[in-house]
C-alpha cells in the first residue's frame, strides 16, 4: 500500500490564518470517492488539491469564506463527506485558487417538531451523527445510502441522493420539507416550512441537486419517522432476470410500496453470495411503525410467484433475530461492497458502477444495449471482464438499474481504460432514452451527458440562476455543466 507523500501536494496559493493549508488536509480534500479518485489517491496524485481548507463551524465562517474568496479571486467547493463519485468536490487546478469549504462541524439537530414529525438538522451532519441525535427523540430519517456513514445531509440534498426506501421516499427530495442556503451575494434562500405548496415553481427545487453551484446549504428541515416496529423480509428466486423484472414491475405497480424491492440479476446474486445456483433474486421488505406488514408481504409474494418466483420463508424481524437469510446476506454484502472495490482498484482491477432510470417499456432494450456497449469497450481494451445489474429503486413507471463492471488485463493506462468504458456506458444510457443518473449526481464527470439530456432552455435558465446568486462564478465551477 503506498504511503502518503506530502511533497506531492502543490504549494498553496492562499495564505490566511482563517483555514488550513496543512498538506494532509489539502490532500484529503482533493478528491471524492470515484474510481478515478481512488486510483489517483493510490498514485499519490494530488494535482487537484485545493489551496486552503476552511472548516466552517457556523454561518459566520461561511460568510468569511465568501469574503476571502472574493478578495483572493478564488473558487469555493463545498465539501460534505467527500463521497462524490462524479467529480463533485474535485476542482481541477487552474490559475484560480480553490478554497474547500468543509461543513462537517455544522452537524446539530436544532429543532424537533414531533407533532408534525419534522426535524431541523445542520447540513454537515454525517448519517450516523444525525441518526444518533434523532434517536434520542425516538425518531429516524431512515435515509441510508450505501455511503451513509461517510456522507452528510447537505451532500445528500445537493446531489439528490437515493436512500434506503426502494419505493415512495426514494430520493432525499421526498424527505425535505425546507432548506436554507447562503449565496455569495449575501442573499439567503430559506424556504417555508409547509407540507406542500402550489405557489409557483418550488424554491426547494433550486437547491435540491444544486451541487454547490448556487450556494452553501447550511440546514434543512426534514420529514422524520418513528422507528419501525414491524418488519417482514423475504427473498424470491427467479429462473432468470427477465422473470424477476416482470414480477418487480407488477409489485411496483400494485400500490403496495415495499420498503425494499431490489432485484439482482444472476451474476449480481452470485458475486454478492446471495445464491449460487444461477438464479436472479428479488429482495423484498415491508416495514411500519404503526401496523403489521404481513398482509402486504403476502400479496407481493403472490405477484412474484405468479411470474415463476420461488420464495424463501418470510422472516418477521424481532430484536434478537440475527439471521434473516438471503436478504441479510445481501445487506452485509451491500455494505462490504465499497471496501472490496477499493481493494480491487489497489490491485489494478478496472471496477466501477454506473446507474440510470428508464421506463419499463424501454428496459429490455436498454439492458441489451448497455451490455453490448460495455462488453465491446472492454473487449477493445484487450481485457476480460463482466457486467452485472440490479435494480436499486423501482417506480410504477420504471426501474432504476445499477450496473457493476469488472475487467482485468486491458492495455494502456487504467484511467484511459476507465474513460473508454464509462463513455460507452453513458452514451448507451442516453441513446436508449434513459437518464445519465438516478442518484449519483452530475458533478463534472456526467456534465457532458447531462448537458445533452437537459432541455436547452433549461440550461439557459440554470445559467441565469447562477448569475443571479453567484455573479463572480465563485461556487464550484464546472459542476452541472455551468460555469
Ligand atoms: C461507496 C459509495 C456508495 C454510495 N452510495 C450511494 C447511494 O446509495 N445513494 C446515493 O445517492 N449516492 C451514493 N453515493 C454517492 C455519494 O455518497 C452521494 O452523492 C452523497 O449524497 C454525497 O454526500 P457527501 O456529503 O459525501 O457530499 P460531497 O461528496 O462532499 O459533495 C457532493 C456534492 O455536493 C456539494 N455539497 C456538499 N455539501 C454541500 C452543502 N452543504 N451545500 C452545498 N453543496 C454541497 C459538493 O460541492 C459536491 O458538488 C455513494 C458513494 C460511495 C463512495
Amino acid at each position: 500500500m503506498p504511503q502518503f507523500d506530502p511533497s506531492r501536494v502543490p504549494a498553496s496559493r492562499v495564505q490566511s490564518q482563517f483555514g488550513s493549508n496543512d498538506p494532509r488536509d489539502l490532500a484529503l480534500h482533493s478528491f471524492g470517492k470515484s474510481f478515478c479518485d481512488q486510483l489517483r489517491a493510490f498514485r499519490n496524485d494530488f494535482s487537484n488539491a485545493p489551496d486552503l481548507v476552511v472548516h466552517a463551524t457556523d454561518e459566520d465562517d461561511i460568510a468569511r469564506a465568501f469574503a476571502l474568496a472574493s478578495k483572493e479571486g478564488a473558487a469555493i467547493v463545498p465539501f460534505g463527506g467527500g463521497t462524490s463519485v462524479t467529480g463533485g468536490v474535485e476542482c481541477p487546478r487552474t490559475d484560480r485558487p480553490v478554497i474547500s469549504l468543509d461543513l462537517r462541524s455544522i452537524d446539530r439537530v436544532t429543532e424537533v417538531d414531533d407533532m408534525s414529525r419534522v426535524a431541523t438538522i445542520g447540513a454537515g451532519a454525517l448519517g450516523p451523527v444525525l441518526e444518533a441525535q434523532l434517536a434520542r427523540h425516538g425518531l429516524t430519517l431512515r435515509h441510508f445510502p450505501q455511503s451513509f456513514e461517510h456522507s452528510t445531509l447537505g451532500g445528500w440534498i445537493a446531489t439528490r441522493a437515493g436512500g434506503h426506501f426502494a419505493t415512495l421516499y426514494t430520493h432525499i427530495d421526498d424527505l425535505t420539507q425546507s432548506v436554507r442556503m447562503m449565496t455569495p451575494t449575501g442573499g439567503v434562500l430559506e424556504t417555508r416550512k409547509v407540507p406542500a405548496s402550489g405557489a409557483g415553481p418550488d424554491p426547494n427545487r433550486f437547491v435540491l441537486g444544486s451541487e454547490g453551484a448556487f450556494g452553501v446549504i447550511t440546514r434543512a428541515t426534514m420529514r422524520v419517522f418513528r422507528k419501525p416496529r414491524f418488519r417482514s423480509q423475504c427473498s424470491v428466486k427467479f429462473p432468470n432476470f427477465a422473470a424477476g423484472v416482470e414480477a418487480t414491475r407488477n409489485i411496483a405497480q400494485s400500490g403496495l410500496y415495499p420498503t425494499n424491492c431490489r432485484l439482482l440479476d444472476e451474476r449480481e446474486a452470485l458475486i454478492n453470495g446471495v445464491t449460487f445456483d444461477g438464479s436472479a433474486v428479488l429482495v423484498l421488505a415491508f416495514e411500519s411503525h404503526d401496523h403489521d406488514v404481513r398482509e402486504p408481504m403476502e400479496r407481493a409474494l403472490k405477484l412474484a410467484i405468479r411470474e415463476g418466483g420461488l420464495a424463501e420463508p418470510v422472516r418477521h424481524r424481532t430484536e434478537n433475530d440475527k439471521d434473516l437469510g438471503a436478504a441479510e446476506q445481501w445487506k452485509s454484502s451491500f455494505l462490504r461492497g465499497p471496501h472490496m472495490q477499493s481493494a480491487l482498484i489497489s490491485m489494478g482491477v478496472l471496477v466501477d458502477t454506473f446507474e440510470g432510470a428508464c421506463t419499463w417499456n424501454r428496459f429490455a432494450h436498454l439492458q441489451e444495449s448497455v451490455t453490448q456497449s460495455v462488453m465491446s469497450a472492454i473487449g477493445k481494451l484487450g481485457a476480460k471482464g463482466s457486467l452485472s445489474c440490479r435494480f436499486t429503486h423501482v417506480y410504477p413507471d420504471g426501474p432504476a438499474p445499477y450496473w457493476t463492471f469488472i475487467a482485468v488485463g486491458g492495455n494502456g493506462d487504467l484511467l484511459d481504460q476507465w474513460r473508454a468504458v464509462k463513455t460507452a456506458a453513458s452514451d448507451a444510457l442516453l441513446e436508449c432514452g434513459a437518464t445519465i443518473t438516478h442518484h449519483h449526481a452530475v458533478g463534472r464527470t456526467h456534465a457532458p451527458w447531462y448537458t445533452r439530456e437537459r432541455p436547452t432552455p433549461f440550461g439557459a435558465m440554470l445559467s441565469a440562476v447562477k448569475k443571479a446568486v453567484d455573479p463572480a462564478g465563485i461556487m464550484n465551477p464546472g459542476v452541472l455543466g455551468i460555469d
